[in-house]
């Protein structure tokens, strides 16, 4: 990911990430003082902005297996909550994870690449 890249995904990022906060925020201002159901509502709607967001982000991303050299999406939770590698592979500065290939259908580090 060359750095112009890097940086308008860096902007759209932010931009996804306060237009949730502004759901949140808007809608929890008009829906909380309503009671028991607004705040029912609030909840469902900032439930699913939030997953909204995290399958943008994991949609976003494309996955190089190191091993076979396939590519492959991974789902929002694998997205979330597998932590990327604290190392720069093959000089590209590219971030890294482990993940399930699903051609291999085995647990390996792939390459992050966008789009
Ligand atoms: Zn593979």
């Amino acid at each position: 990911m060359d750095k112009k890249k890097a940086d308008n995904r860096l902007v759209k990022i932010l931009a996804y990430v306060l237009a949730f906060l502004m759901i949140v925020i808007v809608g929890g201002y008009f829906l909380l003082p309503l009671g028991g159901l607004g705040a029912l509502a609030w909840i469902i709607i900032s439930v699913y902005a939030l997953f909204r967001l995290v399958r943008w982000h994991a949609s976003a991303l494309l996955y190089c297996c190191t091993e076979c050299g396939n590519i492959y999406e991974v789902s929002g939770f694998v997205d979330v909550f597998i932590p990327y590698l604290n190392e720069r592979n093959q000089g590209k500065g590219n971030a890294a994870k482990i993940t399930w290939c699903p051609y291999c259908k085995k647990n390996t580090k792939a390459d992050v690449t966008t789009k």
